[in-house]
């Protein structure tokens, strides 16, 4: 029979295994009925709580745990399917059939929504009707728990999901994509408020040396350490992402002028002054920073294009590694585009030829070599530097066909200066090492070669140290076959700031071509001619030439022989010359 909820109080510490129904019915009548038929179809074993009132619900569920609530809706104090509404909600666990007095198929529907497991209608219910209810209830509740906590599940892995679509997982930065959507809103923020926005590229200079000396593991740590440093340089309403191996990118806006962006990009760089501790290894990094600013750049797509052109002109300046984005910038980008492009095809068009510049020995007057030197006059944009093309070239197959090119005139000028019955000395011809490191070069080389015009002993090809360094390991073999055919080769721009003495010891070189930067203005600089004089007689102990080449000044000319150069080479001896002119220049001398 029915206990008294009071009863109940006493006892509160019922178990999960609650044998306890309660039931919330202020008719006494029925809450007799409804008791008696639980008692009946679950037996003795089971007890039921009666409440007449819907706080003493509230009660009665804080106090313990049941099998279930069988729910008068109508209760004096509080009626409606709120009722079931506000029980569900608390207690997520408890099933819940509720009692009409009707047969209103609406109402029942109303409490099924509301959370209720089952219904039945007071006027109609069996002892086995409500024991089949109260069965139901609870398999209804424990599927709709299970599906709830799966729902909740599911919810949780979409965050994740979407939190691993945004981030980088190896720096836990945002990453490319995310950082789109975010720098958008920026810069629409930034439109609001009438303010500008900077956008810093950056990326960390021969991070893949890093890589090739410390290895994969140490580059991943490297950049997590670079992260975390970036991290706590910008601010909280700047944003940070990595959008790409070793680059990263900050976006910073309620900018009133450019300079306010300043102080941002010198805590970037001031964070690489101190070494980062990888492993065992102590790794000091720099990085090169471009700037671009919104709304001067009027899309987000140009400003990280701004950007990035930055920073590359960053990179390939020696002398800074900071640049901001200027329409002088943009011209040069666009102009490299072009020489890209019109490259490939200018040696079919017979855009390219070659001029020679005189190289006189300080030891014997009549002794006279020739550098050849490569020139583009190009049908679309004019004459084009080689300074501005080589470099461009030598990462495509147009860098042989300037060889050919260049080999091909030298052969001309080498009969023309034969056929008049002088001697001829040697003609240089420059390479990159990118074709030295290739077996392939050399076969074409001597391909192009016409022993009858130009031989062998005759050639000395030049190698600038730069990119020597880069290739010494694949370059060596063909260096030995190329020596052993009676080809001299030549080490360039030694001098300037790239190589060190153990490299020139590595190849066998023939010749070291002092760099113009260590001949200029030698006269009046005691450190440079300090340094020519010592290069110079380590360079005859290990058995090599020394050329000086930028001869633009008498002054240099007298230092550069006087400090024991062999060779001079500068606009003040002769500018590059034309073939026939290269020719009556050779006959003058001879
Ligand atoms: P480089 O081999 O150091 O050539 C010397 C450069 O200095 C030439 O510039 C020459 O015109 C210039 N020069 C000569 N005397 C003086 C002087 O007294 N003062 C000054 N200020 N400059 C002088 P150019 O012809 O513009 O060549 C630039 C560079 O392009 C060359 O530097 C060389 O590294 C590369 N290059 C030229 N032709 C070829 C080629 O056929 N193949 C390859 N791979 N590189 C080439
Ligand atoms: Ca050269
Ligand atoms: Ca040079």
């Amino acid at each position: 029979s029915c206990m008294n909820s009071d009863v109940f109080g006493q006892n509160p510490s019922v178990d999960e295994e609650s044998r306890v129904f309660l039931m919330a019915e202020d008719d006494p009548v029925d809450a007799e009925v409804f008791s008696s038929m639980l008692n009946k179809a679950f037996g003795d074993s089971y007890s039921v709580v009666c409440v007449d009132r819907f706080e003493k619900i509230c009660d009665a569920l804080s106090q313990g745990s049941f099998q279930a609530l069988i729910l008068d809706m109508d209760l004096p104090d509080r009626s409606g399917v709120d009722n079931v509404h506000q029980i569900g909600e608390k207690y997520p666990a408890l099933p819940i059939v509720v009692l009409t007095g009707n047969e209103d198929l609406d109402l029942a529907i109303d409490s099924l929504q509301s959370g209720a497991q089952d219904y039945l209608s007071k006027n109609n219910v069996t002892p086995e009707m409500l024991a089949r209810s109260v069965h139901y209830a609870k398999e209804r509740k424990q599927v709709e728990q299970k599906l709830k906590s799966a729902l909740d599940d599911a919810a949780y892995k979409n965050t994740q999901l979407e939190s691993q679509a945004k981030h980088d997982p190896l720096t836990g930065l945002a990453n490319r994509s995310y950082f789109q959507d975010i720098a958008t809103r920026v810069l629409m923020r930034a439109d609001r408020k009438n303010l500008r926005a900077a956008l810093l590229y950056f990326d960390l200079n021969e991070f893949k040396k890093v890589n090739d000396t410390y290895g994969h593991l140490a580059g991943d740590e490297l950049l997590r350490q670079v992260s975390q440093r970036t991290k706590e340089v910008v601010r909280d309403s700047d944003f940070l992402a990595r959008i790409g191996g070793d680059e990263f990118v900050v976006i910073t806006d309620t900018l009133a002028n450019k300079q306010e962006a300043y102080p941002l990009v010198t805590r970037i760089l001031n964070q690489f002054d101190q070494a980062f501790n990888v492993g065992i290894h102590e790794i000091v990094v720099s990085c090169s920073v471009g700037v671009a600013f919104y709304p001067e750049a009027d899309s987000l797509d140009l400003l990280i294009k701004q950007a990035d052109f930055a920073m590359y002109e960053a990179k390939s300046s020696p002398h800074t590694s900071l640049c901001f984005y200027s329409e002088k910038i943009a011209e040069q980008y666009a102009r490299t585009q072009k020489i890209e492009t019109l490259l490939s095809r200018a040696i079919e068009k017979e855009e390219m030829s070659a001029v020679f510049q005189p190289v006189i020995s300080t030891k014997n007057a009549s002794e006279i070599h020739v550098e050849a030197l490569v020139r583009w006059h190009s049908e679309s944009i004019g004459t084009v530097r080689p300074d501005e093309f080589i470099a461009i070239a030598e990462s495509t197959p147009a860098i042989n066909g300037i060889t050919q090119v260049v080999t091909k005139e030298s052969q001309a000028l080498a009969s023309a200066i034969q056929n008049s019955g002088l001697t001829l000395d040697k003609i240089s011809i420059n390479i990159s090492a990118s074709q030295l490191a290739s077996k392939h070069f050399c076969k074409l080389f001597f391909q192009w070669l016409d022993d009858r015009l130009l031989k062998p002993e005759n050639i000395c090809l030049e190698l600038t140290e730069r990119q020597i360094i880069q290739s010494i390991n694949t370059c060596k073999e063909q260096f030995e076959y190329l020596r052993k055919k009676g080809i001299k080769i030549s080490l360039d721009d030694f001098g300037s700031g790239f190589s060190s003495v153990t490299h020139l010891l590595d190849l066998p070189f023939d010749t070291l071509k002092l760099d113009r930067i260590l001949i200029n203005f030698i006269d009046q600089n005691p450190r440079n001619q300090a340094l020519v004089a010592g290069i110079v007689e380590m360079a005859h102990r290990l058995d090599m030439d020394v050329v000086a080449e930028g001869i633009e000044r008498e002054e240099e000319l007298r230092f550069a022989t006087e400090l024991g150069c062999d060779y001079l080479q500068g606009y003040f001896i002769s500018k590059p010359l034309q073939l026939n002119e290269t020719a009556l220049f050779y006959g003058s001398r001879k």
